[in-house]
């Protein structure tokens, strides 16, 4: 874990009023050392066979943590359960979501992202921040 985003970690920690924990840290360096996305329990049994003794609730609460600073990333609708990834250090990019095996395919189209900032700007808004999401099955041939 770099020391910056342990610095970053207990920041976070400290505004929403709680410790810096061993536990916390191995969560967040859990995280953060893959692009996977992972539901909570994988991201969970991942901790645990990291060697770090850690509750089910501090885990989803740690999560939240920091899907709410930013620093994971939390995508929603997919049928494991919400899938979380690392968020630092990332270019933004949307996602496809196969409906048959349930793979995530990661996409970014910069025409795309254009488009969707000039629609909201037709309507007379700025967009702040989006979710664009595909759900998508295999062409057979
Ligand atoms: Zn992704």
């Amino acid at each position: 874990m770099k020391e910056e985003n342990t610095v970053l970690l207990k920041k976070i920690l400290q505004s929403e009023g709680l410790r810096y924990t061993k536990q916390r840290e191995a969560i967040w360096s859990e995280i953060n050392r893959s692009n996977d996305h992972r539901n909570a329990d994988e991201i969970y049994f991942s901790v645990l066979k990291s060697g770090t003794k850690v509750s089910r609730a501090t885990v989803y609460r740690t999560i939240d943590v920091l899907v709410k600073h930013s620093l994971v990333k939390k995508i929603d609708g997919v049928e494991s359960g919400s899938l979380y990834e690392n968020r630092l250090d990332r270019k933004h990019h949307d996602h496809m979501i196969c409906v048959e095996t349930g793979k995530i395919i990661e996409f970014y189209n910069r025409e795309l992202e254009n488009l969707q900032d000039q629609i909201a700007k037709d309507k007379g808004y700025k967009i702040v921040r989006h979710v664009h999401q595909l759900f998508v099955k295999p062409i057979k041939p």
